[in-house]
């Protein structure tokens, strides 16, 4: 069998053509912008291996120069939706500034290598294109730009090292670096005017990009398989109302509060709060407005949170919040600040009073399990509604409860 380049490099296109269309019909039009960026990314690909051809034909330097752009597009598409989907692109946001201990990322951080992409993706067509009338040249530059292009991309899939997704992130990253030891090792064949060695270069290209399109497409479909699951898991887990943690994600993470506080013999308060009359809130003035008031209590209740309290809405018009790391002293500072905005921005966004009642459980030495705990701010919240309403009280487990 004869293994003829050209043809490798047609069927290649050909492979690019129909992995587009493939993913393009598996994800769908309406998606979200790093599974866009990767459809996209294999589409440019396909469109520089058109380009590619015709350069072989004719217009040498005006093709390939397109060709070359349309490469490094295709990499920095990659290299985008690798960034949205490990989460590199949401740390770009201006968010706390907490020091933490430097690790093996931020030897070349997402950031820096966005620039390094931002000055590589122009400079290398513009950099083959002045090349025109030394066509070694526009070989090795092209080369070793789209190999240093690659390397920025894999560099991507690497980290966070802790991150679900490693087996896609691993194939992919070989893929990568496979694709850009290939160039380099050609460019340098090039340079060396090593003939026989150069063509052997050009075989295993042409042929590795076959292998390698079709893996790093498998890949993709895999990370965008994960980026699925945890979009379905965090919709299972969150209030579509409110956007606060349902009963099932506040459970679940406050099982590990729990446990934390139990094994650090940490203090830990658990506060469950139920807005008072609320029936007669959509009774008199609609369910909408109701639903108005229940976004209300959830965003007040987020912004008089401390970071690292969890709030959630158990259902209804219950909430709970699990005051970690404090003392039962805090928790009645925080009931006061939720008053006193409730009353401000009840009046002056619905219109009418909100109140609510709150009941306490403090953790204590023999509490096994959070159901218990949660059992005893459940008993709390009864009797401050039997007591009248709109007040905090605490259980001090099994007999009475205290007000604070
Ligand atoms: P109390 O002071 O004793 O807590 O009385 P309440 O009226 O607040 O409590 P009750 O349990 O009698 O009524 C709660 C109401 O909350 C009944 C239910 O229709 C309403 N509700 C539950 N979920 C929603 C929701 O998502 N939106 C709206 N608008 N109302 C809801
Ligand atoms: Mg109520
Ligand atoms: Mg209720």
């Amino acid at each position: 069998m004869q293994l003829d380049i050209p043809t490798l490099l047609v069927l290649a296109t050909a492979n690019l053509f129909v992995l587009s269309l493939a993913l393009l019909a598996l994800m769908g039009r309406h998606t979200t912008s790093p599974t866009r960026c990767a459809q996209l990314a294999v589409a440019m690909h396909m469109l520089g291996g058109v380009l590619a051809m015709a350069a072989s034909y004719n217009w040498q330097t005006a093709w390939g120069t397109l060709a070359v752009a349309a490469f490094g597009c295709g990499q920095w598409l990659l290299h985008r939706a690798l960034g949205g989907w490990l989460g590199h692109r949401a740390r770009l946001s201006p968010t706390r500034k907490r020091p933490r201990r430097r690790g093996p990322q931020d030897w070349l951080s997402y950031r820096w290598a966005t620039r390094c992409m931002l000055v590589l993706v122009p400079a290398v067509p513009v950099g083959y294109a002045l090349g025109w009338d030394n066509p070694g040249f526009q070989m090795a530059w092209s080369q070793v730009g789209l190999a240093a292009m690659l390397l920025l991309v894999a560099r991507a899939t690497l980290f966070p090292l802790r991150a679900a997704g490693r087996d896609w992130r691993w194939l992919l990253c070989a893929c990568l670096v496979g694709m850009a030891m290939l160039l380099l090792a050609r460019a340098a064949a090039g340079a060396l005017l090593a003939e026989r060695v150069l063509q052997l270069f050009n075989l295993l290209l042409a042929l590795a990009v076959n292998v390698v399109s079709l893996v790093a497409t498998l890949a993709l479909l895999a990370a965008w398989r994960d980026e699925a699951k945890a979009r379905l898991r965090s919709l299972a887990m969150t209030d579509g109302l409110t956007g606060l943690l349902n009963r099932r994600g506040w459970e679940e993470r406050a099982e590990g509060l729990f446990a934390n506080a139990q094994r650090y013999q940490q203090p830990m308060t658990l506060m469950m709060l139920d807005i008072d009359h609320f029936k007669r809130i959509n009774d008199t003035h609609g369910h909408e407005v109701g639903d108005m008031a229940l976004k209300l209590f959830a965003r007040l209740l987020r912004e008089s949170r401390r970071t690292g309290d969890l709030v959630g809405r158990l259902g209804g018009e219950e909430f709970c919040i699990v005051l970690a790391n404090t003392h039962k002293s805090a928790c009645y500072g925080f009931d006061q600040r939720l008053r006193s905005v409730l009353s401000q921005r009840a009046e002056q966004e619905l219109g009418f009073p909100l109140d609510f009642s709150a009941g306490v459980a403090v953790l204590k030495d023999g509490d096994g399990t959070l159901t218990g705990l949660l059992a005893r701010a459940d008993a709390a919240l009864y009797e401050a509604k039997r007591q009248g309403r709109g007040r905090l009280l605490q259980s001090e487990g099994g007999m009475g409860q205290t007000v604070i």
